[in-house]
C-alpha cells in the first residue's frame, strides 16, 4: 500500500467526508492530492486547510490553482478582529517590509456616509511602549484610540514613521542634543533634517481602501490637517486633543506651541492668504470662480482687504460699495472680507470705531491702520466688537513690552501684522522680520502676518519664515498685485496660485 491513501484520509476526515463522498468526489480531488503531494515541501496540508479556510473554498482549490500560494502572497492586506483595553477594533495591517508595515485599526461598523472620526498616528516607540515623558505620543494615541471606540465611526492609521521620520537611532541623538539646551527643532536641524519628514500619502491609501470620503481629524497639528486636505480628502472637522502636559515635556510642549505652531484645546486658530484692497465686488467674483476647486485646506482663508477712512463714514455710496463687497464675498467658502479702516484723519479713533459699528454692521474683521497712540485702549475697545488685526512696524513695536498691549492681543486673539513698508511696497529683511518674530513668540503671541513688499513675485521670505517656523504665518500683499496704481487681477491671481501651491519643505 502505498502513502497517498493517508493523505486522503487525512482531507476526507478534515472535511466530515464520508468514504463515499470522497469516492464520489475523486475525480475531483485526484489533482489535488497529487498537487499537495507534488508541492509538499512548499504547502502542507495543514497550510492548504488554513487557507481553504481563509477564502471559504474547497482545500482542492488552493492545489488545482484556482487559488495559488502566490495569490496568497499578493494579498496586500490582512485584517482580524482585534479587542482591546479601548474596544473592539479590526485591525489591518498593509503589508510592507518587516517592521514597516501600515497599520489601521477600525470600528466594527463603518459608515462612510457620514464623516468619519480619523487619528493620523506616527510612530513613537519611546512614547508608546516604554511610556516615556518626553512626549506625549502615548497618551494622544490611547486618548485617540478611545474617541475613535466611543465614536463607533472611525479609522486609527498608524504610520510607521518614528521621530517625526528620522528615525529612533536619530531621534535618540536628537534628545541628546535637547538635553544640552537645544530645543526639537533646532536639534533636528542640527543633525541636518527638515524640522519634520512626516509623509501622509499612506493615509490616502487606506481610506481609499475603506472607501472612507470624509473625515472628521483628531489632531492639534495644522500642517496635518493641511498635508492631508491636500491629498483631497475632505475634512470637515478638526477634533482637538487634549492630554495633561507635566514637568518632563513641558519645553516640547513650548517648543511644539511656538515653533511647530500646534492648537492648544480648544483654541482656533487659522491663517489667511490676504489681497488688499478689493474696490469691486466683481474682483471678488473673480478670484472666488478662479480658486473655486483650488482651495483644499480648511483652516486656509482668503482675505479681502476692502480701504476706508474718517470720511467713508459720511459717503453713502462709499458705503453701499463696501456692503456690496462684503456681501459677495459670503458666497465663496473661506473668503473673509476685512475692513481696512485708517485713523490717519480720525480724531477719535473710538469714536469712528463705534460710527463703523453702527454703519456698516456687515463688518465683522477690522484692521486698525495708521493708529497713532492709545493702541491698548483703542484695540481693546475695537475688540469688544470685531476680530482685529493691528499692523506694527519698528516704530511701535515698543507695545510689545507693554503688558497690557500683550494682555489684550492674546485674550481677543488679535493679528498682529508685521508691517514696516507703510504702504510704500519695501520689503522688510529677514533679520528685522525674524528678530520680531521671536519677540512677538516669546511674549505668547503666534497669531502673525506679514505684509508689505510681498506679490507674485516677492514670496521667498514668506516661504523661508514658514519653513524656519513650521508656523502658519499669513500673509498680505497690496503695492505689489498693483499696476499703475489699480489692482491687477492677473497679478492677483499669480500671487494666490503660487501660494495655494507653494508646498513648504518641511511638509515633504
Ligand atoms: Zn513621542
Amino acid at each position: 500500500m502505498s502513502k497517498t491513501p493517508n493523505l486522503l484520509e487525512k482531507l476526507r476526515l478534515s472535511h466530515g467526508l464520508s468514504q463515499g463522498d470522497v469516492a464520489t468526489r475523486l475525480e475531483v480531488s485526484r489533482p489535488t492530492y497529487s498537487l499537495v503531494e507534488k508541492n509538499r515541501k512548499e504547502l502542507t496540508l495543514s497550510q492548504a486547510k488554513l487557507l481553504s479556510d481563509l477564502y471559504s473554498v474547497p482545500v482542492e482549490a488552493i492545489s488545482t490553482g484556482q487559488i495559488s500560494k502566490k495569490d496568497f502572497s499578493n494579498n496586500e492586506i490582512v485584517a482580524t478582529t482585534l479587542p482591546t483595553k479601548f474596544g473592539t477594533f479590526v485591525f489591518g495591517v498593509w503589508n510592507q517590509p518587516k517592521g514597516q508595515e501600515i497599520v489601521f485599526l477600525q470600528t466594527s461598523k463603518l459608515d462612510p456616509s457620514k464623516p468619519v472620526l480619523v487619528r493620523v498616528h506616527s510612530e513613537c516607540m519611546t512614547g508608546e511602549v516604554f511610556h516615556s515623558y518626553r512626549c506625549d505620543c502615548g497618551e494622544q494615541k490611547d486618548r485617540s484610540l478611545e474617541m475613535i471606540a466611543e465614536s463607533g465611526n472611525g479609522v486609527f492609521i498608524y504610520l510607521r514613521q518614528e521621530g517625526r521620520g528620522i528615525g529612533l537611532y536619530d531621534k535618540i541623538r536628537a534628545y541628546i542634543l535637547q538635553d544640552n539646551g537645544y530645543d526639537t527643532h533646532e536639534a533636528n536641524i542640527l543633525l541636518g533634517h527638515k524640522p519634520d519628514y512626516r509623509e501622509y500619502s499612506w493615509v490616502k491609501k487606506v481610506l481609499q481602501h475603506l472607501n472612507v470620503q470624509q473625515i472628521k481629524l483628531i489632531t492639534n497639528n495644522p500642517s496635518k490637517v493641511t498635508e492631508i486636505a491636500r491629498l483631497g480628502i475632505k475634512i470637515t472637522e478638526r477634533i482637538p486633543i487634549v492630554t495633561e502636559s507635566n514637568s518632563h515635556n513641558r519645553k516640547y510642549f513650548e517648543t511644539k506651541k511656538q515653533k511647530f505652531k500646534h492648537f492648544f484645546g480648544k483654541d482656533e486658530s487659522n491663517y489667511f492668504y490676504q489681497f488688499s484692497y478689493a474696490d469691486s465686488p466683481k474682483q471678488v467674483e473673480e478670484i472666488g470662480t478662479f480658486l473655486s476647486g483650488k482651495q483644499k485646506d480648511p483652516f486656509l482663508k482668503i482675505c479681502i482687504g476692502v480701504y476706508a477712512d474718517f470720511h467713508t463714514l459720511n459717503d453713502d455710496a462709499a458705503l453701499r460699495n463696501i456692503e456690496s463687497i462684503f456681501k459677495s464675498a459670503e458666497h465663496y467658502e473661506g473668503f473673509v472680507p476685512i475692513l481696512h479702516f485708517t485713523f490717519k484723519l480720525s480724531s477719535d479713533p473710538k469714536n469712528d470705531i463705534a460710527a463703523i459699528r453702527a454703519k456698516m454692521p456687515f463688518v465683522k474683521y477690522l484692521r486698525l491702520n495708521d493708529l497713532t497712540s492709545e493702541h491698548a485702549e483703542v484695540l481693546a475697545f475695537a475688540n469688544k466688537f470685531f476680530l482685529v488685526d493691528i499692523p506694527l512696524s519698528d516704530e511701535n513695536m515698543n507695545l510689545v513690552d507693554d503688558p497690557a498691549f500683550v494682555k489684550e492681543v492674546l485674550k481677543s486673539k488679535t493679528f498682529i501684522m508685521l508691517d514696516n513698508s507703510h504702504g510704500g511696497g519695501k520689503q522688510d529683511n529677514a533679520k528685522n522680520v525674524t528678530k520680531k518674530v521671536n519677540k512677538l513668540l516669546s511674549s505668547g503671541i503666534n497669531d502673525i502676518a506679514l505684509c508689505g513688499g510681498f506679490g507674485p513675485q516677492n514670496l521667498g521670505l514668506y516661504f523661508d519664515m514658514c519653513e524656519h517656523y513650521k508656523f502658519n504665518f499669513s500673509i498680505d500683499a497690496e503695492t505689489k498685485l498693483k499696476t499703475n496704481g489699480s489692482i491687477d487681477m492677473g497679478k492677483v491671481k499669480e500671487y494666490l496660485n503660487k501660494l495655494i501651491n507653494h508646498k513648504h519643505d518641511y511638509q515633504s
